[in-house]
């Protein structure tokens, strides 16, 4: 399963964790905010690890069922 993925552009703060712990799902735009490159470019526990390391906790994970698991 591949998580989807929302990130809140308002919070974001562009620490870069989230790039850090999966480099092929997030990047940081121009205006050094988190975007979803590629949901399902790493893996769901590295996904989950960005989620749970966000210091603003602004990612948001979703399963197929569309019920939101983190956070
Ligand atoms: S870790 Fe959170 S605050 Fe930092 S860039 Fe990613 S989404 Fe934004």
């Amino acid at each position: 399963m591949s998580y989807k993925i929302y990130v809140d552009r308002d919070e974001c703060i562009g620490a870069g964790t989230c790039v850090e712990c999966a480099p092929n799902v997030f990047v940081l735009d121009d205006e050094n905010i988190a975007i979803v490159f590629d949901a399902a470019g790493d893996s769901d526990e590295d996904v989950l690890a960005a989620a749970q390391d966000c210091p603003q906790q602004c990612v948001y994970l979703f399963n197929d069922a569309e019920e939101q698991v983190y956070p």
